[in-house]
């Protein structure tokens, strides 16, 4: 993963430890030729639906290192499972207030999926873009694309 984004995470996972909220890094830069292996077994599972599911190989966020992926632990309980994260709203919650003092923002927000090229919201996928603009972007509910085609970048 890139230097800054890795240094902002452990921030972001020690402010939210002291909070007692425990989050575990899952995925962070991922190679295409992984992205590959992941698409092609994704693909068995969900079929034709897979790109709902995760980013076409090549065009993963996880590929350029400022991208990843937390689960969760609750008590002796491992959540991890993406059923399971969808169902711990309120930790979520929690966790999604601290993001932007730390640079990220959660890459596909809810109802913004058609301008993320058909990408789910997954609340445990986000990206560091610099306090700044996380800050701007989490205050008017702004995507990354949104947010560029505004400041004309
Ligand atoms: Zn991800």
């Amino acid at each position: 993963m890139e230097k800054e984004t890795l240094a902002h995470y452990d921030a972001l996972r020690k402010e939210l430890l002291d909070e007692g909220i425990d989050i575990e890094l899952d995925s962070g830069y991922r190679s295409v030729e992984k992205q590959q292996e992941l698409w092609d077994r994704f693909s068995k599972k969900y079929g034709p639906d897979v790109g709902k599911y995760m980013a076409v190989p090549g065009y993963s966020e996880h590929h350029t290192g400022l991208a990843l992926d937390v689960f969760l632990i609750d008590g002796d309980k491992i959540i991890r499972d993406n059923d399971d994260l969808f169902a711990a709203k309120d930790l979520f919650a929690r966790v999604h207030k601290r993001l932007a003092d730390h640079g990220f923002i959660i890459s596909v927000l809810p109802g913004k999926e058609k301008i993320c090229e058909g990408l789910a919201y997954e609340p445990w996928h986000y990206r560091y873009v610099g306090v700044g603009p996380a800050r701007v972007m989490a205050d008017r509910g702004l995507v990354l694309k949104e947010y560029l085609t505004e400041f004309h970048m």
